[in-house]
């Protein structure tokens, strides 16, 4: 059963509250595109259920999940060089407190990150 926190944006994505177009999804991970992209790919992961950053999930295996979706979706399109992201807090520039993998590809990154 998934935990949704009802005033989280992503919790309404999750449980399609907010309409959207999955990239990947499974009983309890979802990935779709992200709304402002930094790269010509670029994709959120998360878990369904509301864990507020990488600190706060204490469910390894679901955090597994999230990882191996990340894998899974690069495989599917494709993506052999990708830049994967988790910002944890404000000072990191985390804006949403919902738990997410940033997949992002299709330019060159510099390292290291600013
Ligand atoms: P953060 O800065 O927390 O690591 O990343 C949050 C990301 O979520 C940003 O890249 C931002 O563009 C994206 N984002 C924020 N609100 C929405 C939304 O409603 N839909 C989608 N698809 N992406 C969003
Ligand atoms: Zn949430």
């Amino acid at each position: 059963m998934n935990k949704f926190d009802e005033n989280c944006i992503f919790c309404k994505i999750a449980k399609g509250e907010i309409p959207t177009t999955p990239v990947y999804e499974t009983e309890d991970v979802i990935a779709f595109n992200d709304l402002n992209p930094q790269a010509p790919v670029h994709i959120l992961v998360i878990p369904k259920s509301h864990y507020p950053s990488l600190s706060e999930i204490d469910d390894v295996e679901l955090l597994g999940k999230v990882a191996n979706a990340v894998r899974e979706i690069t495989k599917k399109l494709g993506i052999t060089s990708y830049r994967t992201v988790i910002n944890t807090g404000e000072q990191a520039g985390q804006t949403v407190m919902h738990l997410h993998f940033h997949i992002m590809a299709g330019r060159e990154f510099t390292w290291p990150a600013g």
